[in-house]
């Protein structure tokens, strides 16, 4: 942690242990990835942009990767600082006043300086990652990647030195005077919902692998589907 990812607002939601910080991002699948483009290099005026993507961790390090055209990645890779954020939402918290609403939440925001990743097996190692970050064991299942697809896909490695994590858990916080009041309070719990998977025309009726089935994310980890 550093001065600019210390917590100032509510800082006992604060959350410094690595294992808690590793396990909300590699909880994750979204993360949102900020910076300023444009400005005197870019063509246009500098202005901020949050681009959502797919990410992977390896031990302190986040992989990013894209397509080399991607505006994000050619702009972080040229050394702006970027700051990326991973969100889990995990209940609406329900009060007695519309200012006392509020959510429980697991949040990770990363700050720093991404670069390439250049050598061809680290490369190969983080696509992997991303893969397997997204649906474990899917690598396992598919053919390797080409040559050609790593030359065209473009990889950045940002560490997990500048970082915080916030976390809200608990029921509402209602004031003393609303207690009385005739609205019902608590919580809905909410996460990651899982459909039946759906075979392309293909795969037909061929049987669903155990880690397409299984496929699930988060706290009781079943996301509401029969296993
Ligand atoms: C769930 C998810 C995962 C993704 N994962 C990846 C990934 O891992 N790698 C990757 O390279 N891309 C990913 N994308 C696509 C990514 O969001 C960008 O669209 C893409 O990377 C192009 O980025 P750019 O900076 O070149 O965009 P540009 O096309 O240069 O951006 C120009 C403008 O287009 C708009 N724009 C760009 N992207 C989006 C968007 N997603 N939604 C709405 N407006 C947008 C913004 O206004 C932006 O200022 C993902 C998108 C989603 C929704």
């Amino acid at each position: 942690m550093t001065e600019r990812t210390e917590l100032r607002r509510i800082p006992d939601r604060s959350v410094t242990d690595r294992d808690a910080i590793h396990a909300v991002l590699d909880e994750g699948l979204l993360a949102h990835v900020g910076l300023i483009a444009g400005g005197p290099a870019g063509g246009d005026a500098a202005h901020p942009v949050v681009i959502p993507m797919l990410y992977a961790r390896d031990g302190e390090r986040l992989y990013l990767h894209g397509s080399p055209a991607s505006r994000l990645l050619r702009t972080a890779k040229k050394g702006a600082e970027v700051c990326v954020t991973v969100t889990l939402l995990d209940a609406l918290v329900l009060a007695r006043s519309g200012l006392h609403h509020s959510m429980n939440y697991r949040s990770v925001v990363v700050m720093g300086t991404a670069v390439e990743v250049t050598d061809a097996d680290e490369k190969v190692a983080a696509l992997d990652r991303i893969v397997d970050h997204t649906i474990p064991g899917r690598v396992a299942a598919v053919r390797p990647a080409r040559e050609s697809e790593v030359r065209a896909t473009t990889v950045l490695v940002l560490p997990l030195d500048e970082c915080s994590m916030k976390v809200r858990t608990g029921p509402p916080i209602d004031d003393d005077e609303d207690m009385d009041e005739d609205a019902w309070a608590g919580l809905i719990p909410i996460g990651v919902a899982v459909g039946e998977p759906v075979p392309d025309d293909d795969t037909g009726d061929d049987p669903v692998p155990d880690h397409v089935a299984d496929w699930a994310r988060g706290p009781g980890r079943a996301n509401g589907r029969a296993v």
